[in-house]
């Protein structure tokens, strides 16, 4: 009987190892017919370029067409997937500080701002009630072509996108990433859809990705704007307006509106609002041609966010451009961050040989996201652009917004008009912020500086020449107003990435001549 049941048990256990082994076999045929049909074009030939990619780059907006070219002219083979390959049609990205056509031309890309009817700038114009200042680059230093660049967006990049293709090593493709394909934690590529609606993976050692980001925008026809070749911010109520050229016949107005919710564009509710409560503040060159902007009807939105770059280390992966650190566009410092950020990693990558050892690779480039908010400590030259420039310009974004905007609070309001006649004294005092603003000087310590500058200057105005209890209060709510603005901007920075970045361990991996 126990003879009988240990071969029935055998027999089962037998045929249950004989079930196994067949369906591993039948899953490691599935898996290498799967990798087979993972690795064909459309046509149904094997696709070669996207198993000898070094580098993918998600997104061929501002970041990866900057990239793309760099990368490929440092030898990597790149593949650029980009949802739509047409020229954009965005209000975003359309005035670029000297500081970033500064990196434009370490990247050898200054040429996409030529033949596109870009406008040069030569600094900023200050509105408020009536009254006017004018803010000049301090552009001294410089070579006679650095100035400030504004032009159509979609122009511009699909100048950058041309001399990316140019590059042998570049392919640049059409289509949707819809996911990252992870193994074990490491990015080993990316699932993406083709315009013809075809799912396709490719993989590489590193994948950069670049996705992106309210305004109310409005072009402006047949008027010439006060202060030739200067970006306009008028200190409106209740929040800024700007304004700057795109071309030698059209003006960009973009009208902030705080909070959430638009007044309706389709039932006229905008319309009614640009007209009853922006016309008015809009400086008088330009009101008819605003109106009939406003008439004309063309009006767009897009969303302001901020949001301060949490490093996200992720094997096989970076994360950059808009996807990973926003600040409010008033400033127009985008995409200096942006290419700047390029500039950088592109330092960083250029002595691995290997991009394979993916742990590895991701450790050592934890040290882009100290190096690219610090400053050179010991540089006395302030306007050698070495060094990286992100937190400052963030930190004066967000900074400035706020206190641009208008509030009900008599310190506010104070502060505000010391802003406008602290940039109204002319020599440091208004070379020194317009320089933070430009990029052209990237030391956080001067920003805070300039800050508490405006507060005591503020303070004293206050003071001076009789101080009351009343006005010795508003000075003090002055100066606790201007802290509760500020430090939380530097705390998302990162206090020590801002001001002790040689304390960050990572920042050590970078090579030697890259050390802070
Ligand atoms: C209203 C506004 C005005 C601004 N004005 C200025 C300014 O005057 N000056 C300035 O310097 N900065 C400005 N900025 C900021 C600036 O535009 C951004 O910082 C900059 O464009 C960021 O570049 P990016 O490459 O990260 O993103 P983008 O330039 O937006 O590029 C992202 C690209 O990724 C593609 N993409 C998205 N999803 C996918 C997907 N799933 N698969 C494939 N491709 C995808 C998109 O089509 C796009 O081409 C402004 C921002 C706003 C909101």
């Amino acid at each position: 009987m126990g003879w009988m049941i240990a071969s029935v048990l055998g027999l089962v256990f037998l045929c249950y190892f004989i079930e196994k082994k067949k369906n591993r076999a039948i899953e490691k045929k599935r898996i290498k017919d799967e990798n087979l049909k993972i690795h064909q074009n459309g046509m149904g030939q094997p696709d070669e370029i996207a198993e000898h990619t070094d580098i993918i780059i998600v997104g061929a907006g501002v970041v990866g067409s900057a990239l793309a070219y760099t990368l490929a002219k440092d030898g990597r083979r790149v593949h650029v997937i980009e949802r739509d390959l047409n020229e954009p049609d965005r209000i975003v990205g359309e005035l670029l500080q000297p500081g970033g056509y500064l990196k434009l031309i370490e990247l050898g890309l200054e040429d996409c701002v030529e033949d596109i009817d870009a406008q040069r700038v030569f600094g900023y114009a200050l509105f408020k009630h009536g009254k006017s200042t004018k803010l000049s680059y301090p552009l001294g230093n410089f070579h006679a072509d650095v100035s400030g660049r504004s032009f159509h967006h979609g122009r511009f990049i699909q100048r950058m996108r041309s001399k990316a293709a140019t590059q042998s090593n570049v392919r640049l493709e059409q289509g949707t990433v819809t996911s990252l394909l992870e193994k074990k934690g490491t990015v080993k590529g990316v699932q993406y859809r083709t315009s013809n609606g075809q799912a396709l993976r490719a993989y590489a050692p590193l994948t950069i990705v670049d996705i992106p980001s309210c305004f109310v925008a409005l072009v402006l026809e047949n008027c010439n704007l006060p202060y030739p070749n200067h970006g306009h911010v008028v200190l409106a109520e209740p929040s800024p307006i700007l304004m700057y050229p795109i071309s030698s016949t059209e003006i960009r107005c973009l009208v902030d509106i705080p909070g959430q919710k638009l007044p309706s564009i389709t039932n006229g509710e905008m319309n009614e609002y640009l007209k009853a409560t922006v016309a008015r503040q809009i400086p008088p060159e330009l009101y008819s041609a605003f109106m009939a902007a406003v008439e004309k009807g063309n009006i767009r939105t897009m969303a302001n966010r901020s949001m301060p770059a949490s490093p996200y280390p992720t094997p096989g992966a970076v994360l950059l451009g808009d996807a990973f650190n926003m600040r409010h566009p008033l400033t127009g410092g985008g995409m200096t961050v942006a290419f700047s950020d390029v500039v950088l990693l592109r330092k960083l990558l250029r002595p691995i040989h290997n991009l394979n050892d993916s742990t590895s690779l991701c450790k050592y480039l934890e040290s882009f996201y100290t190096l690219r908010k610090a400053s050179n400590r010991f540089s006395i030259f302030p306007f050698i652009l070495r060094q990286p420039v992100a937190s400052t310009i963030n930190t004066l974004a967000n900074a400035l917004y706020k206190v641009f905007s208008a509030s009900p609070d008599p310190s506010r309001k104070e502060m505000r008009q010391a802003c406008f006649d602290y940039l109204s004294l002319g020599g440091e005092f208004s070379n020194g912020p317009i320089a933070l603003l430009s990029g052209l000087n990237p030391r956080p310590l001067s920003l805070v500086l300039h800050f508490f500058a405006v507060a005591i200057f503020g303070v004293g105005r206050l003071l001076l020449p009789f101080p009351s209890p009343k006005r010795l209060w508003t000075g003090v709510k002055l100066i606790w107003g201007a802290s509760s603005i500020i430090f939380p901007i530097i705390k998302g920075e990162g206090i020590r990435q801002m001001f002790f970045p040689a304390t960050i361990p990572s920042s050590y991996r970078a090579a030697p001549d890259m050390h802070i």
